[in-house]
């Protein structure tokens, strides 16, 4: 009985945190500041005794520059936890550096987080995660699903009775869901979204000019000068990295006209993805979506005229979310505040 007063009373004095635990980034959002982090999913470790050497931004650098013994892991690359000992390593950092940065305040009540994870996570890996929340010195941990989350955040009406679609592109997955009276009438998580874009990239570049690139070049090429449809202006990029004819290292100029083409055949796959599940959404949710539009999120929504081929594609409005990056984590945000959505749409929960 006494239990909700206490917590209440806890309440005010703690921290809440909402965390969107992506396939390539992790942002962190502490009630009373806002966003405090913002880095990559990535954590590095030794290979063998899997000692931690570092998580997000410092680990980020290391990709693709590690000698032998450490390796570099994306806990979360496909949507599904690869690694669960990674992922909590990352999680319990994040949440204890949010936790202690309280100064020489003790460091109670301990502070409720809400996490947004990809929707392919199982129910197992789910719990596993908001344990390792608990563990980490959450009080209470939710869960949810990140193209609700999303949706949230990006302020969308997701308890009304009319259908919501939104397309989340993230690193590793394109998150499609269809939303209507604060549940998840249908879902779709596709493993094509922004490394896709990426190696896409690589494979064209080492096919046309035999040069061999990093991945975090090809990022790089991609975030600088790709677009969906034909730019106004033609951009350029020069890249360096190993002939394969010589083994010597080599530059390339690369126009946004040739980036287009490799990224075209993604784009279709993703495009497909959405409309499969067009075709698959029910009729009346159809009409509302033909009235309000397909809500695009994630950082593949970025890509300049994206959204132009999706309404073309699928002959429906298409709009993107304001600050599309942080709409998942906003979105958990906004379930702190209000624990009667948040009891309605999680996933899973730990206490
Ligand atoms: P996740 O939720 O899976 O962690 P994010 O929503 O953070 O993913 O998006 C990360 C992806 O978005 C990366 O693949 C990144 O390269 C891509 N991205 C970021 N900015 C842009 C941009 N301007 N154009 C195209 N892709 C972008
Ligand atoms: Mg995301």
């Amino acid at each position: 009985m006494a239990l909700p007063f206490v917590n209440k009373i806890l309440g005010l004095f703690s921290h809440d945190i909402g965390i969107d635990l992506g396939t390539a980034n992790t942002l962190v959002w502490v009630s009373g500041k806002g966003i405090v982090i913002r880095e990559p999913s990535v954590v590095a470790r030794h290979k063998k005794s899997k000692e931690i050497l570092a998580i997000g931004t410092s680990a980020k650098k290391m990709l693709g520059r590690t000698p032998a013994t450490i390796e570099t892991i994306r806990p979360l690359r496909h949507g599904v936890i690869a690694d669960f000992d990674a992922t909590a390593a990352m999680l319990g950092h994040y949440i204890r550096k949010v936790h202690e940065s309280g100064g020489v305040l003790p460091k109670i009540p301990r502070p409720r987080v809400v996490i947004g994870i990809p929707s392919g996570v199982t129910e197992v890996e789910r719990r596993a995660v908001a344990e390792a929340a608990v563990s980490a010195g959450a009080r209470e941990a939710h869960l949810i699903e990140e193209p609700m989350a999303a949706a949230i955040g990006a302020g969308l009406p997701i308890e009304e009775p009319e259908g919501i679609f939104v397309v989340d592109i993230g690193g590793g997955t394109s998150e499609i869901a269809v939303i209507s009276l604060g549940g998840i009438v249908l879902g779709r998580s596709v493993r094509i979204a922004g490394d896709e874009m990426d190696e896409a990239i690589v494979s064209y570049v080492r096919l046309k000019y035999s040069l061999l690139l990093g991945q975090p070049t090809a990022e790089e090429v991609k975030i600088g000068i790709a677009s969906g449809v034909p730019p106004e202006k033609e951009k350029f990029a020069v890249v360096r990295g190993r002939d394969l004819e010589t083994g010597l290292p080599k530059s390339v100029k690369l126009a946004s006209s040739e980036i287009r083409e490799a990224l075209a055949p993604i784009l279709r796959e993703i495009i497909s993805a959405v409309s499969d599940s067009l075709e698959e959404t029910p009729p009346e949710l159809v009409s509302d979506i033909m009235e309000k539009g397909i809500v695009m999120a994630g950082g593949g929504s970025l890509l300049p005229g994206i959204d132009k081929i999706v309404a073309e594609e699928t002959k429906m409005p298409v709009w993107i979310a304001p600050d599309p990056l942080t709409c998942v984590v906003r979105g958990c945000a906004k379930l702190l505040e209000d624990r009667r959505l948040l009891a309605k749409i999680r996933v899973s929960r730990s206490f």
